[in-house]
């Protein structure tokens, strides 16, 4: 779907040749758009792509291109050639490319990445002894990681230290000029545990944010754009399938039923605010389709479904405390967001997060509770999540991003007690009358004693006396750093 430049090979040229041929066109670039005919850097594309829109280009790993306008997440580029020449000009995602010629470029580098994250991708099947990779840790004091599997069961994090004249070492008595040269080293040479640094971490490519660049702002389609395959889950609101967006992008495709009770206007406006949300733990709002009922609300799919399903089943029963508390870091990461976004979600609850690959979470369904589920909540007393819900939230309809954290400490009930009903015996008036007098969930078993003091903290009865998403964060973070350093005979413990 490439757009072939035909006669010149010169972008400079190229792009005043179509320039002087659109000139009746609208959205013509600027003069200064034009650039200058080395302008640009160039980047190497470090995964293949399949264009999705005729003016996207299709490209394979190593190819490189010249970029000429940036764009959000969608750069406008020339292709280059073996020869340096330009075969093709268009749309290419940001994500997919590195600049050339810096340690971007390499295969082992990954950027900014959390411990809990490298730890996932490492250990994934075929990296096996010695894989590695090189990160920037999330936290700025600790700079440049070296992480490599030493063990079957066991990641290794290193820290590179940088001197002030820009040379690297992990051990003061070996120094190098770059990364590159440290990490040649090291596969030549043991590391001081005796392992070698064998092969690059397999790197999974990454998501766009669009299902193409033509629906960053066109993003009403037609249902026909969309066919449904298996259907994954059917909740009280929606029916939900795995499909396919024009036969190529996976996608979830949520087909609401209580459609008689939705405004149009209200949900495009509400959707519209939605769509601007972006973070890593929130569900990506790809399109919607409206023309006719019933309405779909098309997200980005994830493998493994709802957490509640997720912890009662196998996989989720034999999860460790550590795994948990990070799990419940990324949910407190992506609610952090929407506070600092001056939104809410009113439902937030173990059926609402979903779970994608290397057991990643998401936050799903936020905003869309008030526009879908209210009216329906509100008709119908049986329907209200009173067991999630705040006492302010159930006596005076007061929700608030401070109702959000008193859900998510019934969110961690849930989840450090595998999935477990809260209040099991309780109806939801008696629910209510007993927090309303000071009642609180118990601990659940073997439940780690400061996790149950982050709930206690979240119920607390006054709205303003519990902590924001970002303290919550911080906690689970520290939390799961400090349990992580006794769970790994790792010297090099503190490196997150
Ligand atoms: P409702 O809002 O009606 O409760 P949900 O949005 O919770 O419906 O969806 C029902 C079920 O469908 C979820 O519990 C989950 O298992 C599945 N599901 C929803 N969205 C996705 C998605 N993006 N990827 C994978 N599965 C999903």
């Amino acid at each position: 779907m490439s757009k072939i430049v035909c006669c010149c090979p010169c972008p400079w040229l190229e792009a005043l040749c179509e320039r002087l041929c659109n000139s009746s066109k609208k959205n013509l670039e600027p003069p200064t758009q034009i650039p200058e005919p080395d302008a640009g850097e160039i980047y190497t594309a470090l995964w293949p792509f399949k264009a999705r829109a005729d003016d996207e280009l299709s490209f394979q790993d190593g190819e490189q291109f010249r970029i000429y306008k940036r764009e959000g997440d969608w750069w406008t580029a020339f292709k280059l050639d073996r020869t340096g020449k330009v075969s093709a000009k268009g749309v290419v995602p940001k994500n997919y490319l590195a600049r050339r010629q810096t340690v971007k470029e390499q295969p082992w580098y990954f950027g900014t990445l959390d411990r809990f994250e490298t730890q996932n991708l490492l250990m994934a099947p075929g990296n096996g002894v010695g894989a590695f990779l090189v990160r920037q840790s999330e936290k700025n004091h600790i700079g440049c990681v070296l992480s490599v599997v030493i063990s079957d069961r066991e990641v290794k994090h290193i820290k590179i230290h940088e001197n002030q004249n820009g040379s690297f070492h992990l051990d003061p008595s070996e120094m190098f000029e770059s990364l590159e040269m440290l990490v040649e080293h090291y596969r030549r040479e043991q590391l001081r545990s005796g392992i070698r640094l064998t092969r690059p971490c397999a790197r999974p490519e990454p998501k766009p944010q669009d299902l193409s660049h033509q629906t960053v702002d066109d993003w009403e389609l037609p249902k026909e754009e969309f066919t449904l395959e298996e259907k994954l889950g059917s909740g009280y609101f929606a029916d939900v399938y795995r499909g396919k967006w024009k036969g190529m992008v996976n996608v979830a495709i949520k087909i609401l039923k209580k459609n008689e009770s939705l405004n149009q206007r209200d949900f495009l406006l509400e959707t519209q605010i939605l769509k601007k949300l972006r973070h890593k733990h929130l569900i990506t709002l790809f399109a919607i389709c409206t023309s006719s009922v019933p309405f779909y609300i098309i997200t980005e799919l994830m493998e493994k479904g709802n957490l509640l399903s997720f912890l009662r089943g196998e996989e989720g029963r034999d999860l460790k405390a550590l795994t948990l508390i990070e799990m419940a870091s990324q949910v407190a990461d992506g609610m952090a967001y929407l506070e600092e976004q001056n939104s809410i979600h009113r439902d937030l609850a173990a059926r609402n997060v979903l779970v994608g690959a290397n057991d990643i979470c998401k936050v799903a369904d936020f905003g869309l509770a008030r526009i879908v589920k209210e009216p329906i909540y509100s008709t119908s007393d049986q329907k209200i999540p009173y067991k999630w819900c705040a006492p302010e939230a159930i006596s005076h309809g007061t929700f608030s991003i401070q109702s959000d954290v008193w859900s998510f400490g019934v969110l961690l009930y849930e989840m450090f007690s595998y999935g477990g009903v809260p209040y099991p015996a309780f109806s939801n008036h008696e629910v209510f009358k007993m927090i309303s007098s000071g009642y609180r969930l118990p601990a659940p078993n073997k439940c780690p004693s400061h996790i149950y003091d982050i709930m206690l903290m979240c119920w607390k009865d006054s709205a303003v006396e519990r902590p924001h998403f970002t303290e919550l964060k911080t906690l689970l973070e520290n939390l799961w750093i400090t349990e992580s350093s006794h769970d790994t005979s790792d010297p090099a413990g503190g490196v997150s």
